[in-house]
C-alpha cells in the first residue's frame, strides 16, 4: 500500500497510547490473568496488524478476532502469537485453522460432529475453545448435558485439543452488577463440569475487566479500552486507571470563502448565512465515516470549536469560520487541539450510538498513520 497520501484527511493512531493502556492493565490485573487483545474489525478501526503487534509487544499474551478471515490475515502479515476466532467458524475453516495454529470456537454439538469426520485430514491439532452462553443469548452452549456430550466428543478426537472455555457478559458496562455476578456463577458451574480445567478460562470484556477484576480467571478479552475508550459512561466514571485515547482524525481546509448574507450551503440548502460569513470546506464526508447525522457537530481549528454547517456530502463538508483562514489550515475532527478535545464519545452521543460503532466506521479511504 502507498504510504504517501495527497489528500490531507487522515486517522492518526498513537501506538504509544495503546501500549500504555496494555501496560496499565497489566499492572492492574493479577499476575496469573493473561491479556487477550481483541483486534477484530480491523482493530476497532485502528488497524488490525499494527494493533496486534503493539499489544503483543507491551504485555498481551494473545489476540482474538471475530472472523476466520481476520485470523488468516494476521498470520499472513506476520503475527505468530496465539489467535482465537471468537465467533463460530464454518467447518470448511477447521483444517486451515489447524494448519495456522488458530484456535476456533465450538458453540454446539452439531458443528463438532461434522469436524469429527474431517479431523483425520488435519496436519496439526485443532485448538478448541468451548463457548458457554450464560446470558448473552447470542452463541454458545446453554445446556449442561450438551456440554457433557461436547467434552466426550473432543476427548475422542485425535486431531483436536481442548484449549479453553469462555463466555461473554452482556451487561458488565451498566449498573447491574448482580447480573454479571449471576452470569459469572453460572459460567463457573459449567467450567466445573470439565474433568480437568481447560488451559484458558476467560470471560471478561473491557467493562468486566475494569470493574470486576474478580472475574478475571486465566485471561481477559480486552477490546475497546485498549484503544483508550470506556465502554460506557458508567465505566468511564468508575475507571480504576486512566485510559489514553489513541485515535485522532485530522484534515485541512481545502477552500475558504466569504459569503453574503442569506447564501445557502450544501445539498438541500439546509443552512443559510445569517450575515456575511466565512465558510471553509474540508475534504471529509460520509464516505470517510463522517456520518450525515453529524451535521452541526463541531471541529477544532486553531484550538477553537467551529460547527459543521449544511448537509455533510460524500467527500466534503463545510464549516463556519469566525474569520478568514488560509487553505491548508489544520482541522481536527477527533482529538485534541490546544485546550479543546473532541472525542469519539461526543460523536456517539450526538447521533445516539455507542463509541464502538463510531470507531469502526472510518472507512478504508482514510489512511491510518502510525505515530
Ligand atoms: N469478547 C467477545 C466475545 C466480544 O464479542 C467482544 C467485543 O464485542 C469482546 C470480547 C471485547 O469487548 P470490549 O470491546 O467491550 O472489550
Amino acid at each position: 500500500a502507498s504510504t504517501h497520501y495527497y489528500r490531507p484527511t487522515k486517522a492518526i493512531i498513537d501506538v504509544g497510547a495503546i501500549k500504555e493502556n496494555i501496560k496499565a492493565l497489566r499492572n492492574y490485573l493479577r499476575e496469573e490473568t493473561a491479556i487477550i487483545a481483541v483486534v477484530k474489525a480491523d482493530g476497532y478501526g485502528h488497524g488490525i496488524v499494527e494493533i496486534a503487534r503493539a499489544a503483543l509487544q507491551s504485555g498481551a499474551a494473545m489476540v482474538s478476532v471475530a472472523t476466520p478471515d481476520e485470523a488468516v490475515y494476521l498470520r499472513e502479515n506476520g503475527i505468530t502469537s496465539e489467535i482465537l476466532v471468537m465467533a463460530p467458524s464454518p467447518v470448511s475453516f477447521a483444517k486451515k485453522a489447524a494448519e495456522l495454529g488458530v484456535a476456533v470456537t465450538v458453540t454446539d454439538e452439531a458443528w463438532l460432529r461434522e469436524i469429527q469426520h474431517e479431523q483425520k485430514s488435519f496436519n496439526e491439532k485443532l485448538k478448541i475453545h468451548v463457548k458457554i452462553d450464560c446470558g448473552m443469548g447470542r452463541i454458545g452452549v446453554r445446556d449442561e448435558q450438551e456440554l457433557q456430550t461436547i467434552m466426550q466428543l473432543i476427548e475422542k478426537m485425535t486431531h483436536c485439543e481442548l484449549d479453553g472455555v469462555f463466555t461473554h457478559f452482556p451487561c458488565a458496562d451498566e449498573e447491574c452488577s448482580i447480573t454479571t455476578k449471576e452470569q459469572s456463577e453460572r459460567f463457573v458451574r459449567f467450567v466445573n463440569l470439565f474433568p480437568k480445567k481447560p488451559r484458558i478460562v476467560h470471560a471478561s470484556n473491557s467493562a468486566a475487566t475494569l470493574l470486576y477484576p474478580e472475574y478475571g480467571f486465566d485471561a481477559v478479552r480486552f477490546g475497546i479500552s485498549m484503544y483508550g475508550i470506556a465502554p460506557s459512561d458508567y465505566v468511564q466514571e468508575n475507571l480504576p486507571f486512566q485510559l489514553k485515547k489513541s485515535l485522532s482524525i485530522e484534515s485541512e481546509l481545502s477552500f475558504v470563502k466569504k459569503l453574503a448574507k442569506d447564501y445557502h450551503i450544501g445539498y438541500g440548502a439546509t443552512y443559510k448565512t445569517s450575515s456575511e460569513e466565512w465558510i471553509g470546506t474540508i475534504p471529509m464526508g460520509y464516505a470517510d465515516g463522517l456520518k450525515r447525522g453529524l451535521r452541526g457537530q463541531e471541529v477544532l481549528i486553531n484550538g477553537k470549536r467551529m460547527p459543521i454547517v449544511g448537509t455533510i456530502c460524500m467527500d466534503q463538508c463545510m464549516v463556519k469560520l469566525p474569520e478568514e483562514m488560509p487553505v491548508g489550515e489544520k482541522v481536527v475532527f477527533i482529538g485534541k487541539q490546544g485546550d479543546e478535545e473532541i472525542t469519539i464519545e461526543e460523536w456517539a452521543d450526538r447521533i445516539g450510538t455507542i463509541p464502538y460503532e463510531i470507531a469502526v466506521s472510518f472507512t478504508s479511504r482514510v489512511p491510518r498513520v502510525y505515530q
